[in-house]
């Protein structure tokens, strides 16, 4: 790993980022935010941390929603991100995607035989922040929509865009899958609630996040840092019950569906 102290930041990041406000209340409890503390990340950008009583952790202050989609438009995140590593993510990105999607395929796979779930197929799948689409690529699946702000060849049915209650995602769907996403969303109490509207009743939903509690490193891209508990909070306060936990590596993801 490089870092990247030394090297200039690009001008679109400190646009980016220079469009901040203070979060007076935590995003996912709702208590008062304590002051917060200044770090440096990994990419040798200042982030401010707040870490609330009920163990979330998030950037404070944070960057404007619109701002922060900018960043991944712009196409400029994943050089910024290569640069960081030393080699070309995009070059890696398809395999990398395509190893986590069979391994989270089989991983649902099993939780629903367990839940005395007997289909072959996953139905009706919605992959929000889904990328190039490699991930849910790896379902037997009769219909996949991927919704992502950044991808620049859009997959069948991929839409180009973030998540709203609007027609084009407005089927319910019998999986939605959130995939190494909900660290980059400012909002992930409003973003899941929207989410859970295209499930259908007796559907799935997947959702996995860095584990804070074990890298206990920040970066500007992350304004939501979760553990094991927090994420568990996050999916319960939206009436969603969890089914099976997933730990693989850095992450922790769980299966839920409605209670
Ligand atoms: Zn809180």
């Amino acid at each position: 790993m490089t870092k990247v102290a030394d090297a200039p930041v690009p001008s679109w990041v400190e646009q980016a980022t220079s469009e901040q406000s203070w979060v007076p209340r935590c995003p996912l409890c709702d208590e008062r935010s304590k002051a917060c503390r200044l770090q440096i990340d990994h990419y040798g950008i200042a982030v401010g941390l707040s870490v609330c009583a009920c163990g979330f952790v998030y950037l404070n202050p944070r960057v404007s929603q619109d701002a922060y989609l900018q960043l991944f438009v712009s196409g400029g995140y994943r050089e910024l991100q290569s640069r960081h590593v030393g080699y070309n993510v995009y070059e890696g990105l398809e395999e990398d995607q395509t190893r986590y999607g069979r391994a989270l395929a089989a991983f649902i796979g099993r939780s629903l035989v367990e839940e005395g779930e007997g289909h072959r197929s996953f139905g009706d799948i919605l992959d929000l922040g889904g990328s190039i689409g490699a991930v849910s690529r790896q379902f037997l699946s009769d219909r996949v929509v991927v919704v992502d702000p950044a991808f620049q060849e859009v997959p069948t049915d991929g839409i180009q865009g973030v998540l709203k209650a609007n027609a084009e995602t407005s089927a319910n769907f019998d999986l939605v899958l959130i995939c190494r996403t909900i660290d980059h969303i400012p909002d992930p109490v409003s973003f899941l609630e929207t989410a859970v509207k295209h499930l259908v009743d007796d559907g799935y939903l997947w959702i996995d996040a860095i584990d804070y509690e074990l890298v206990r490193e920040v970066s500007f891209d992350l304004p939501s840092n979760f553990t094991q508990a927090t994420l568990m909070a996050l999916v319960e306060s939206c009436d969603l019950e969890v089914i099976a936990v997933r730990r693989d590596g850095r992450h922790v993801g769980v299966v839920c569906q409605r209670g």
